[in-house]
């Protein structure tokens, strides 16, 4: 049958296209199928003889007409049914593009429980709230050293075209994963992690590298994600996770990059949101000798839980997440990235101890009216954090309720009153947590960087990136104002690639090309980030003068109303902003974007942690890159000289090593013992060393750790050459430009995560924000872009290397040569475009050469 229900010739598959299995519900022909064409044409029915009703008997004409008169007008109006939902696994192949059809495919096929659709190479992902058993190992199995479209969408299909890309080009790889707050990125990056790492454990694999890099997913997910309103597992903090492969693809390392974690949920959170899930854990899973030891209350006991009145996570009954058992697997992947038990127990001290801050209470000290400052209340719970924390108590109760201060010569204290003391704790509570999750991430960073196989690094990566959503909640502060802007960079990196330099390419290698409109949000970053007038730069200016407040802050902002339409001022006098995002218009309040902007590690506080007599509590908050490089140099070098004793072949890396130290020495200002060097006359003289194998390239390990712990120091990243302390938004966007660096030297690819409904209702499709989000990541001009553009595109040399066998002997790489060999494939010629440099191939004529390519 064609489309419009004539019956037709039958045809023979086009090798692109891919039969559809569907299953008729009409009970006579249940167990046949039917193979559908993804391409145009029509369908192929195949009905088994024996699901007919026909008698076992020759047929008289009469009946014989009946039944197929019967089948006949059942497939005619099932046709009819089926062509309203007809759908594509790529959206390239739409027939008909608009926004309605576009939403109709996606919405058919997520019906059919298909939540992944292509436009080429980007993914659709449509968040189901529901997991469809499409991960399991014979999946990835069936997905490995597939081309892209040979299978249905899929995310390890992704994963894999990065794996083999980035082993037959020789060229780092990323992905990227974005979609607003819950629509699946977490997920997305975790099952493309599992992906990733299965792919390089064809054989032996030796170092438990990708153990390490598994079990710091749910490590970093408890401490850093909690319940929104629109998340049940929010990412709170972004994260790169670059996977390093040596060049026969087997994993070699990992790099993690976290990115400005949510501090003030630490303190408080909205209605019906909670803190971290670390804390629900903890307390839901311990047993009674943790209880006693770590003094564990109910979640109701704990001010910093209690305020939100939202202590457990809304789900359905059979998804409701068992925290006992969260907690289990906490320890178990906790163990994976190297904490062992002693240093589990010392972390939920410090969690315990955070807990504990938020009970302190304070009261007046005198009656007088005019005193104002206050003293501890609570003293038994003081007296407990200290214990946990093993930092006397009067130093705390101190730092609490009194300021140094010095006049002169002299040093003054002066009391707290009521609102600084409270600030004063929750601050604590908040350096204390960040410091422990910036610890967390270095020592996940050691543990990957300690298991890496011993030998020099000359593979590539694939970098995957999941940060926090875009975000929009009632009331949206100083963290949703960030958020929102990540999110505006990575959809400034979309453009870019998918139209931008695509269309600047056609241009400039001069071909036939009608351009195509996208909605350009370079505006928008420039009203951010603009040197001296965007709104960064104002809120440092700000926070840095005298007198300012966060009305002043607003006056100044309210000056880009004039300036830029993604600035609007409410029409109601409000201390608030709306900022027109390419994701939707959202309201900031001003309130505390001073304070959380400045919001820098006091070092008051940080000296009275510092002070604890346990070791465990000064290194969580002194991550002191230059003494851990020392002790990360002296391992490496241990490690080298162990390696050069080691008998084994030929190889000599005495040279290596002395270059690799010497210059570390002279480039950098850390002393490394004399003692471990090995010296030149030993290496020399003993002819012995010969190490089994290679050493690992010290000067590389020693750059990455002190990048990592540049990085990782206090927070969300910091440009290590400033000295000066910079405000959270200056580390975050430095943070942010370095991660777009790495990817814009990265051959990236795409995925879009789309929120099926608002409601996480399993399996629910709703159409309206289905469609907003189809729209405001431009996906109507990004399928017309795929549509009409030429995904490959070869220079002339490298056609002619490709399909050398194809071509007529003695061809040179000249344009002509080119030219006639494709007008001699008799190659439709819309399909491909001749350009001064390079040839341009829609994706039917590049499967046409590789097709021959194969064959020949
Ligand atoms: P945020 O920006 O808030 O971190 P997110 O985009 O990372 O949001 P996820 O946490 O990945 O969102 O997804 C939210 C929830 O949706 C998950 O907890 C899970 O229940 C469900 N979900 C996501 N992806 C899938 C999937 N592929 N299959 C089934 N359910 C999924
Ligand atoms: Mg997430």
């Amino acid at each position: 049958f064609s489309s419009s229900g004539q019956l037709c010739k039958e045809r023979r598959l086009e090798p692109s296209e891919t039969p559809v299995r569907i299953q008729l519900m009409w009970p006579r022909i249940m167990n046949s199928a039917i193979d559908r064409t993804s391409g145009l044409t029509g369908y192929r029915f195949y009905i088994r003889k024996k699901d007919l009703e026909i008698p076992d008997r020759t047929l008289s004409w009469r009946e014989c007409s009946q039944e197929l008169n019967a089948i006949e007008t059942f497939l005619t109006s099932f046709l009819q049914q089926v062509t309203c939902y007809k759908e594509y696994s790529d959206l390239c192949n739409l027939p008909d593009l608009n926004e309605r059809t576009l939403l109709d495919n996606v919405k058919s096929r997520f019906q059919n429980s298909n939540i992944y659709t292509y436009v080429g190479s980007i993914l659709i992902a449509v968040n189901p709230f529901k997991f469809f058993p499409i991960y399991n190992p014979k999946y990835v199995k069936m997905y490995q050293n597939k081309r892209l479209g040979e299978l249905p969408p899929h995310i390890f299909a992704i994963a894999d075209t990065a794996f083999y890309t980035m082993l037959r080009k020789r060229k780092n790889q990323c992905i990227v994963i974005s979609g607003e707050s819950g629509s699946g990125k977490t997920e997305t990056n975790n099952l493309l992690l599992h992906h990733l790492t299965a792919l390089s454990q064809k054989g032996a694999h030796g170092s438990g590298v990708e153990q390490t890099i598994l079990g710091a997913g749910p490590v970093l997910e408890a401490f850093g994600n909690a319940k929104t309103v629109h998340n049940n597992n929010s990412s709170r903090f972004g994260k790169f996770v670059q996977v390093n492969y040596k060049e026969n693809g087997m994993v070699h390392g990992a790099i993690v990059e976290k990115y400005l974690l949510e501090k003030s949920r630490i303190v408080s959170q909205a209605k019906n949101e909670r803190n971290y899930h670390v804390f629900y854990y903890l307390l839901a899973g311990s047993d009674e000798e943790e209880r006693e030891t770590l003094h564990l209350l109910e979640p109701q006991d704990y001010t910093y839980l209690k305020q939100s009145e939202c202590f457990i996570l809304d789900g359905f009954e059979e998804e409701r997440v068992d925290e006992k058992y969260e907690f289990e697997r906490l320890k178990q992947s906790m163990e994976m990235v190297g904490f062992s038990a002693v240093t589990q127990k010392r972390i939920f001290s410090v969690l315990s101890a955070v807990l504990l801050l938020g009970n302190v209470e304070f009261k007046k000290k005198g009656d007088q009216h005019h005193d104002e400052s206050v003293t501890v209340k609570t003293e038994s719970v003081v007296q407990i954090i200290s214990s946990l924390l093993k930092v006397k108590e009067k130093t705390l109760v101190d730092a609490l309720t009194q300021k140094r201060a010095t006049a002169g010569d002299e040093t003054v204290f002066m009391n707290y009153k009521m609102e600084d003391a409270i600030a004063t704790r929750d601050a604590m509570a908040k350096c204390l947590y960040g410091a422990l999750f910036d610890w967390i991430v270095l020592k996940v960073n050691q543990a990957l960087l300690a298991k890496r196989h011993h030998s020099d690094h000359q593979g590539n990566s694939i970098g995957v990136l999941d940060i926090f959503g875009f975000e929009d909640f009632t009331k949206n502060s100083f963290e949703q104002f960030c958020i929102n802007y990540a999110n505006e960079h990575l959809q400034y990196y979309f453009n870019q690639h998918i139209f931008k330099f695509e269309q600047e390419e056609y241009k400039k290698e001069g071909i036939q090309w009608k351009n195509i409109e996208f909605i350009d949000n370079t505006g928008c970053l420039e009203l951010f980030s603009k040197r001296g007038t965007g709104l960064f730069p104002l809120l440092d200016e700000e926070c840095n003068f005298p007198g300012a407040t966060n009305t002043s802050l607003l006056t100044k902002f309210n000056h880009h109303n004039k300036t830029y339409t993604y600035y609007q001022v409410p029409q109601l006098k409000e201390e608030a902003f709306f900022i027109v995002h390419y994701a939707g218009k959202v309201k900031y309040q001003i309130k505390d974007f001073r304070e959380k902007n400045g919001d820098q590690i006091r070092p008051e506080i940080v000296s009275v942690l510092k002070s604890s007599s346990l070791t465990f509590v000064r290194e969580v908050m002194g991550i002191d890159p230059v003494a851990l490089l020392r002790w990360s140099i002296i391992r490496t070098l241990i490690r080298s000289v162990f390696a050069f004793t080691a008998a084994g072949d030929n190889y000599r890396t005495s040279n290596r090593l002395r270059i690799n130290t010497n210059s570390q020495r002279r480039g950098s200002d850390y002393s490394l013992p004399d003692s471990l060097i090995p010296s030149e006359n030993l290496l020399r003289k003993n002819k012995s060393f010969r190490p089994k194998s290679k050493p690992p390239t010290m000067l590389s390990d020693i750059k990455t750790l002190k990048d990592i712990a540049s990085r990782t120091m206090y927070g969300s990243g910091r440009d290590p050459s400033k000295k000066q302390k910079s405000s959270v938004s200056a580390q975050f966007q430095w943070s942010l430009n370095r991660l777009m660096s790495t990817l814009q030297q990265a051959n990236p690819f795409f995925i879009r995560c789309i929120k099926s409904n608002a409601d996480k209702l399993p399996c629910t499709f709703d159409d309206v924000l289905v469609l907003r989000q189809l729209r405001y990541t431009g996906m109507l001009a990004t399928v017309k872009i795929r549509q009409s553009g030429y995904n490959h595109r070869l220079t002339f040399d490298e056609f002619i290397q490709m399909y050398k066998i194809l071509l007529p002997k003695g061809l040179l790489s000249s344009k002509d040569d080119v030219k006639d060999f494709l007008e001699h494939m008799k190659f439709m010629e819309e399909n491909y475009q001749i350009g001064i440099t390079k040839v341009f191939l829609r994706e039917t004529e590049k499967q046409r050469l590789d097709q021959a390519l194969h064959v020949a």
